[in-house]
């Protein structure tokens, strides 16, 4: 079974921070934290997975509630989503962060009445804080590769492809296949701006189970933050953003593809990041410009999510060869999120039966995977979404979408295997 979406680093070191997920209220939090702070062996206190809405109190923990249980350690609390974060007082002092404080992109540091920061952080400024804890060292980072190759093989998974490679995850890949302790097989994506470098010293770590093929560029945002590329414009879009936010031109997507076959030569894969239909058209654009003039065998084109694809654009990826990447997980997350800002767009929401009823083929050009540690690994999240279209304790009338519903079987195959491998 095949993993076709992860952040194989980030997600080994999600598993050591503080995972703040199953909380159900503000306390259960704050007694998180204090367990954290009480292990000596911590250095940063980095807690995720806070859902604040689902708490009893609905309210994040003021500055000095964190500050109470963290016994001077600095400590970020930060969003599922990772659009905003709660820190203390000493990781605001360690990150340089002061309060009324701008930080690009649109980062805010809230305050008080009194002008006093309340350790409430958006955008830019969570992330400051948030990067300003120490990267792992070269042994940390090699024990959080070998802990999410290990936690996904435990899923069922054989080969992962990780989208958005460090330029030392092949070397660390390298060590940890000598040492015999590689759970899975591992495709890399790299930043198309990194690729020559990670490609330039490849013969040192690749073998037949760890292999470069490709690199990875983003061509829009995303619908949560509103800032994925649409065609037509949101239901109450972000300030000055009406249809999204477009990263990339059709040029931009066709010079990234020279990019990676002068790095990589026939057979060089890109992987591109595009949510919005206006994004996914900009890639199947770009990929049918390139064609014209090189051939359709000189390079493979991946577009990672496809969120929402217009009618005009279905056909287009069989035609083009273009692989759809999809992480129907997403769907259990978003069903909010579509439905407030994109009611007019619901049925062009990943319409997985016409894109195989195009010619794509699962587990070959139609790929499942979940985009690990955003939302959990667990394939069963993506069959479910896949086949029912929403939440399970949703009714029946929330399903995004409904008539593009696949079967089970079908689901699983996107995977890359013929049925449920655990049972
Ligand atoms: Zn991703």
């Amino acid at each position: 079974m095949r993993e076709a979406h992860a952040h194989i680093a980030s997600h080994g070191r999600s598993m050591e921070m503080l995972d703040l997920s199953g909380c159900r209220s503000l306390d259960e939090c704050l007694q998180t934290l204090a367990r954290g702070a009480s292990d000596t062996q911590r250095g940063w206190l980095l807690a995720h997975g806070a859902r604040v809405e689902a708490w009893a109190e609905a309210r994040w923990p003021a500055i000095e509630e964190i500050d109470g249980v963290t016994r001077g350690r600095p400590c970020v609390v930060m969003s599922f989503d990772h659009h905003s974060a709660c820190a203390n007082s000493v990781a605001m002092q360690a990150a340089g962060i002061r309060a009324g404080d701008r930080i690009e992109p649109g980062g805010v540091v809230c305050v008080d009445a009194r002008g006093a920061a309340t350790g409430f952080l958006l955008e830019g400024a969570a992330s400051k804080a948030w990067n300003a804890a120490p990267e792992p060292d070269e042994s940390t980072r090699r024990r959080h590769v070998e802990s999410s190759l290990r936690a996904l093989s435990a899923l069922g998974f054989a080969c992962v492809d990780d989208m958005l490679s460090q330029t030392w995850l092949g070397p660390a890949l390298g060590e940890i296949e000598r040492r015999n302790t590689l759970a899975c097989d591992v495709g890399l994506y790299a930043p198309v701006v990194s690729l020559g470098e990670v490609a330039g010293r490849r013969a040192e770590w690749e073998s037949s189970r760890v292999r470069l093929r490709g690199g990875k560029i983003f061509v829009d945002g995303t619908l949560n933050s509103r800032t994925a590329a649409m065609l037509t414009e949101y239901r109450d879009p972000a300030p000055g953003l009406p249809c999204g936010q477009a990263l990339m031109s059709v040029g931009d997507v066709v010079e990234a593809i020279r990019r990676v076959h002068a790095v990589m030569g026939d057979g060089g894969e890109l992987a591109a990041h595009a949510i919005g239909d206006a994004a996914v058209r900009a890639v199947l654009d770009g990929v049918e410009a390139w064609q014209k003039e090189n051939g359709r065998e000189s390079v493979k084109v991946r577009i990672e999510h496809a969120e929402v694809v217009d009618a005009a654009d279905v056909g287009r990826f069989a035609a083009l060869g273009v692989t759809a990447s999809l992480q129907p997980c997403h769907l259990l997350a978003d069903v909010e999120a579509l439905t407030r800002y994109l009611p007019h767009r619901l049925d062009r929401v990943l319409p997985i039966r016409d894109l195989l009823a195009s010619g794509l083929l699962p587990g070959r050009s139609l790929v499942f995977g979940s985009d690990v540690p955003i939302v959990r690994a667990e394939p069963e999240d993506s069959i479910l979404a896949a086949t029912t279209r929403k939440r399970a304790e949703m009714g029946g009338s929330s399903a995004i979408a409904p008539e593009q519903g696949i079967d089970e079987r079908t689901a699983w195959a996107c995977f890359g295997c013929e049925a449920r491998p655990r049972d």
